[in-house]
């Protein structure tokens, strides 16, 4: 394994990786820094069973180089970086304390060259808890870590409307139908906000009590997993797991726009090629769920008003707006458009 490790990271475009093993837990910790020309590597830290820990390096690894698009893509002043704790087991919360104390540690020993917030598995409490020791947790205020999902599904939001405006010329909710997959921190915020706009909610969720309580707090209809392609809705959003566009799902599509915060939804990027030939606007996961790290990024830089804060989240409705034009304009997708950006920024401001 120690060579299938070496060769995982070899392979890699990044800066520098620290792996270590935490024997009291038997938990791998993999801290990939993939680019800091634009300033220290942030990213969450995600906590997670993998079938093994090479699948925990290369998810870190793949995470890391997204942070480095997203930061680059809202402006950012943050290098693209992202922590993985390859837990064989759920943990108790005595070993789950133990390993965030001495995952915390570790972080301290590299001095700022990466700072955490939320991920997959760990809460603003363990966020709180890693930042007291290590000193470099991100969007603590007063003590308490910020919880990104609300801000995720405020950009999301703003980020479908400019879809629909693009796709159908008019900006509004009302007649418009949305369907979410997955409310979680994410998916449940957003439905709220898609419900108040006046849009017909179709709710999926592998959680069947989630989704029937969620349905039954907005309105919105249940659909099973098994069932997610048969529907008929103007909005596909991703908002559960990464994947989920791909060579097999995309002929099945019936929606006009894909706009979700999952990460890494299209199983490789010439899928976006192939939403466009279908005539499928897609809004790039790393623009439109970047919320979370905005609100998070602007904390950690000082900014405390909640409506400056919301301000900032909402500039990705901006953004998306002119990549899809400019992908509009140019033929390629709103991906090519999104990632030209991006480099472009990270090569003028290093
Ligand atoms: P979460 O764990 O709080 O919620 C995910 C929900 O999806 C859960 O209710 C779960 O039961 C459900 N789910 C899991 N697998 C599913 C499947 N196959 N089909 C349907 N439902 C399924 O996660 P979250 O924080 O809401 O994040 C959702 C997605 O957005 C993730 O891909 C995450 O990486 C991404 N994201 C989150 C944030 C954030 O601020 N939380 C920011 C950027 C990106």
């Amino acid at each position: 394994m120690t060579q299938n490790l070496q060769e995982i990271i070899h392979a890699w475009d990044g800066e520098s990786v620290v792996v270590a093993y935490d024997r009291p837990t038997a938990t791998w910790m993999f801290i990939a820094l993939h680019d800091t020309r634009l300033g220290p590597a942030s990213g969450g830290t995600r906590m997670k069973v993998y079938p093994t820990p090479a699948d925990g390096l290369v998810d870190a690894l793949r995470l890391a180089e997204g942070m480095t698009y997203k930061w680059a893509g809202v402006g950012m002043p943050f290098g693209g970086g992202k922590a993985v704790l390859a837990i064989p087991d759920e943990l108790g919360a005595k070993d789950r304390e133990g390993l965030l104390d001495r995952y915390a540690a570790r972080l301290a020993s590299l001095r700022g060259a990466f700072q955490t917030g939320v991920d997959l598995g760990t809460t603003p409490e363990d966020m709180a808890r890693v930042g007291a020791i290590s000193g470099h947790a991100v969007g603590v205020m007063d003590g308490h870590s910020a919880d990104p999902g609300p801000h995720t599904a405020l950009g999301v939001f703003v980020g479908m409307r400019a879809a629909l405006d693009h796709r159908f010329g008019a900006e509004t909710f009302v007649g418009r139908s949305v369907l979410i997959q997955g409310v979680g921190d994410v998916g449940l915020p957003l439905a709220e906000l898609v419900s108040q706009a006046g849009a017909t909610l179709y709710l999926s969720d592998i959680d069947e009590s989630a989704a029937n309580t969620a349905a039954e707090r907005f309105g919105a209809t249940v659909v099973p997993p098994g069932e997610l392609w048969n529907i008929d809705a103007d909005v596909y959003a991703p908002c559960a797991i990464g994947a989920t566009l791909n060579p097999d799902t995309i002929p099945l599509l019936r929606c006009a726009i894909v706009a979700g915060s999952a990460n890494n939804q299209l199983l490789s990027p010439t899928d976006a090629d192939a939403l466009r030939d279908r005539g499928i606007l897609y809004a790039p996961d790393y623009v439109i769920n970047a919320g979370g790290a905005v609100a998070v990024g602007h904390i950690h830089l000082g900014e405390r008003d909640p409506s400056r804060l919301r301000a900032e989240v909402e500039k990705i409705e901006g953004s998306l707006r002119e990549i899809f034009a400019a992908a509009e304009a140019s033929g390629e997708s709103p991906l090519a458009t999104a990632q030209r950006r991006a480099q472009r920024f990270l090569a003028e401001r290093a």
